[in-house]
């Protein structure tokens, strides 16, 4: 019998989320439950609870969040990883049916060959608990073992739960691209996910350069680990810039024109969007990309196995989220400042508040 819990609940695209309750399973053999402590707020909650995203339209009820982390009250009978009282973490996937195919096997699950991946919250729900699933804006959580990570005890946990998203989406694609010393690599937008892109390109020793519309977000492009600090509207800054870039990561939540930033690229290097705009960019000057051969790509989040080595990797040295820690009733309200990026740079849930 699933039990109620306590969530914070889009009910429409237009109205704004208010408490409610939502059903959770009971513990399976191969399930963790626990309570959730923080749940940070991502900009793909906004653009699911106001169903933006013509591709993966908004099932409501829905209860949004990705960045959750608590501690665990119940695990199944074959669970063997944890036990009550663990602290512990749940990114952007919860369950599985597949577990199996190419990605799947190399534990790479976002990216599964039969759509199998559960996410944590607007994905059909596997176990028929709900019509869809619900994420972490809630009291409490049920995910398959799998998909739980373990949280480094000495982390401030409120300045981890964003690294389950906006970490390991920015973390992922600089590993894969290679970024690290002798690399020139380019954060765009200083958000939730660009502030974790020049925090690990620093850390990762590469040149870090931060593109920002935002002209009162240069000293803190800084202070995060940006060697230099560009305002991309200014197109005498970008030019200087031309030709220079062996990797550029873009985290803008809007629809904007490309071509300035692939100008910027060396020949053979990449652009790479991870944000995720509700309305498509305009198709970038062709001439610009066989000119250079340079590529455009895209890179979801990261998989199990690469989440927890980004958190064992922010143990070590020391790197967590700024934060902004908020009451569950200031949700509308963190949205329309996270809209006019007025954000510092990730708001929080305090989910005990709830
Ligand atoms: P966010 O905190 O709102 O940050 C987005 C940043 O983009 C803003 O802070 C701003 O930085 C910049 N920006 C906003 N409007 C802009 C404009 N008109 N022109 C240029 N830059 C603009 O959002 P987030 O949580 O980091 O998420 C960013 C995007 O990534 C969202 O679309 C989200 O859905 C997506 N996402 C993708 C993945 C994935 O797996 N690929 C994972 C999580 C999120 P400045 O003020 O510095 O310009
Ligand atoms: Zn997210």
């Amino acid at each position: 019998m699933p039990t109620t819990t306590k969530a914070i609940v889009a009910n429409s695209a237009t109205t704004p989320l208010s408490a409610g309750s939502i059903p959770r399973r009971d513990v399976g053999p191969t399930d963790v439950e626990f309570d959730i402590l923080y749940c940070g707020v991502c900009h793909s909650d906004l653009h699911t609870a106001r169903n933006e995203w013509a591709t993966w339209p908004t099932i409501y009820p829905c209860v949004p969040g990705h960045e959750i982390v608590g501690k665990v009250t119940k695990v199944g009978s074959k669970v063997t990883k944890f036990k009550a009282g663990d602290t512990v973490a749940v990114g952007c996937m919860v369950d599985t049916t597949c577990g199996t195919c190419p990605s799947c096997s190399e534990g790479l699950e976002q990216y599964c060959e039969t759509g199998g991946t559960a996410f944590t919250y607007n994905s059909p729900d596997p176990r028929g608990t709900a019509p869809a699933t619900y994420g972490g804006y809630a009291s409490r959580i049920v995910a398959h073992e799998r998909f739980v990570l373990r949280v480094p005890e000495k982390l401030d946990l409120a300045g981890v739960a964003p690294l389950l998203c906006a970490g390991i989406t920015l973390y992922s694609p600089l590993k894969h691209w290679g970024a690290g010393p002798g690399k020139k690599v380019g954060i765009v937008g200083l958000g939730g996910l660009g502030h974790m892109g020049v925090k690990f390109a620093h850390a990762f020793g590469a040149k870090t350069v931060l593109f920002t519309t935002s002209p009162s977000k240069i000293e803190d492009g800084k202070r995060l680990g940006a060697d230099e600090v560009v305002v991309s509207k200014n197109a005498d800054e970008m030019k200087k810039h031309e030709r220079s870039f062996d990797l550029i990561v873009s985290t803008v939540a809007v629809s904007h024109n490309l071509d300035p930033f692939v100008s910027l690229l060396k020949r053979d290097a990449s652009l790479v969007l991870v944000g995720a705009p509700e309305h498509p960019h305009p198709s970038p000057t062709v001439f610009n990309l066989l000119l250079g051969r340079r590529s455009i790509a895209g890179s979801a989040i990261g998989g199990i196995p690469e989440t927890q080595e980004m958190l064992d990797y922010c143990a070590e040295k020391n790197i967590v989220s700024d934060i902004e820690i908020i009451k569950p009733d200031y949700i509308n309200t963190a949205y329309e400042r996270m809209l006019k990026g007025d954000v510092k740079y990730r708001f929080v849930i305090d989910m005990k508040a709830l």
